[in-house]
């Protein structure tokens, strides 16, 4: 007998041919995540079916939670595997595995058995009905209910049979890196590491690129979007961050360009750099943390104007979400603590006190042209100087 978690995904079966592909990813990514908690695991495919078995002493919350962090896993079940050894002995480990995870044993509950071996001397119907009377004998306070049953006692003839009874939802979504490379443009805010978090959830690997602007803003507000990266790698593996020192751009546009259009303008150079990092990287788009009509730089206008110097897509996952349901996510995936740190932002340094809500895209351009004598120059130079580091999970 050993005891183990059945994992449960749902979208990557309609995969087709790529259907191992997917599997694939969720075995590594699972064993990934597993490295992190205490215990010995073997994460092995079976027949359409993922286990992740386990070895000696471990936590089994701590394990279920770690799971609740990996993508593509719609359901987490900890399954116990038995040998077929008899009806007899069947029912013993059914009833000893309700025992353990129901200490109230005043449910209501239903035996769903079924056979993937066509072999075994019962048929479903019947397994059900003698497994269902040997739980009412065991438990007298319990109940059967084939309808709305609090408890749902799966039994699968399979070459091992699988008792199992509760399921734990995971995340959902799809296997982290079956997706393709997209760079995200991470700030110390709440919403970005939120977008971040959303776009791996459909399986995308993430790497970011974050603008500063020292001495105006400090190492503290650095530290501090290394620490939100570390946040969402528990989620989306390590994370590459290129940091970019943004400050003579930033200058050099609040010199010569009018005031109400320095977001604007800024935006779009942070657009040109995380392009030219992400052609370079292999991304195939850019993400942003941007909800239509959260900021001025945010409406309608003002993110056409922002969008317009891009020829990648860019993947805006929280364009339609309210603030409240973006920190409700933020919240649980524990970035929110860390992007209410009060540090300064490049953004809120340089901002205008009355920016345009409705930016005229030929005015901008406009205004962009008198950069033109020194802009290659600084953008060579941000470039060049830009470092990466690799962000663990914390
Ligand atoms: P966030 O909470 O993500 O900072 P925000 O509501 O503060 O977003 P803005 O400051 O207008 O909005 O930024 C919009 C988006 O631009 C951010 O979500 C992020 O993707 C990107 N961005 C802004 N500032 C930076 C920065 N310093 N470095 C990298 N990306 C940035
Ligand atoms: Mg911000």
């Amino acid at each position: 007998m050993n005891t183990a978690f059945l994992i449960k995904y749902a979208e990557i079966a309609i995969k087709g041919k790529n259907r191992y592909l997917f599997e694939d990813a969720l075995v590594q990514n699972i064993t990934r995540r597993l490295k992190h908690v205490d215990g010995t695991f073997h994460v092995r495919k079976e027949n359409g079916r993922i286990y992740v078995e386990t070895e000696g002493e471990y936590d089994k919350e701590e394990t279920a939670e770690a799971l609740q962090q990996v993508f593509g896993i719609v359901g987490i079940c900890p399954v116990l595997l038995v040998e077929d050894e008899g009806l007899d002995a069947l029912a013993g480990q059914v009833i000893e595995h309700l025992a353990k995870e129901y200490p109230k044993r005043d449910f209501t509950f239903k035996v769903d058995a079924r056979r993937a071996r066509k072999n075994y001397p019962l048929t479903s119907m019947e397994l059900n009905a003698a497994l269902g009377e040997k739980i009412l004998e065991a438990f007298p306070e319990t109940k059967v209910d084939v309808h709305h049953p609090q408890v749902r006692v799966h039994v699968e003839i399979r070459p091992k049979i699988n008792i199992y009874s509760r399921e734990i939802p995971g995340p959902g979504g799809m296997p982290l890196g079956t997706a393709g490379k997209a760079m995200l443009l991470l700030s110390g805010g709440i919403d970005s590491p939120v977008a971040g978090y959303m776009i791996a959830r459909r399986g995308v690997t993430v790497e970011a690129v974050y603008f500063h602007a020292p001495p105006y803003t400090s190492e503290r507000a650095k530290q501090k979007v290394i620490d939100l990266a570390g946040k969402i790698a528990v989620y989306t593996g390590p994370v590459r961050l290129h940091i970019v020192n943004f400050t003579d751009i930033q200058l050099a546009i609040y010199e010569k360009c009018p005031h109400e259009e320095l977001t604007i303008i800024m935006r779009r150079y942070m657009m040109r750099i995380a392009e030219h990092f992400a052609k370079e990287n292999n991304c195939l788009g850019l993400v942003t943390g941007e909800s239509i009509g959260q900021v001025a730089s945010q409406t309608m206008q003002s993110l056409a104007a922002t969008n317009e110097v891009c020829t990648m897509p860019v993947y805006r996952p929280l364009i339609a979400m309210d603030k409240q349901d973006i920190v409700s996510i933020a919240e649980r995936i524990d970035t929110y603590e860390t992007s209410i740190q009060p540090y300064e932002d490049c953004c809120t340094i340089f901002v205008a006190k009355h920016p345009v809500t409705k930016p005229n895209a030929e005015y901008i351009r406009r205004s962009e042209r008198k950069l033109e004598e020194v802009i290659g120059q600084l953008m060579e130079e941000a470039l060049t100087s830009a470092e990466m580091i690799t962000v663990e999970a914390e």
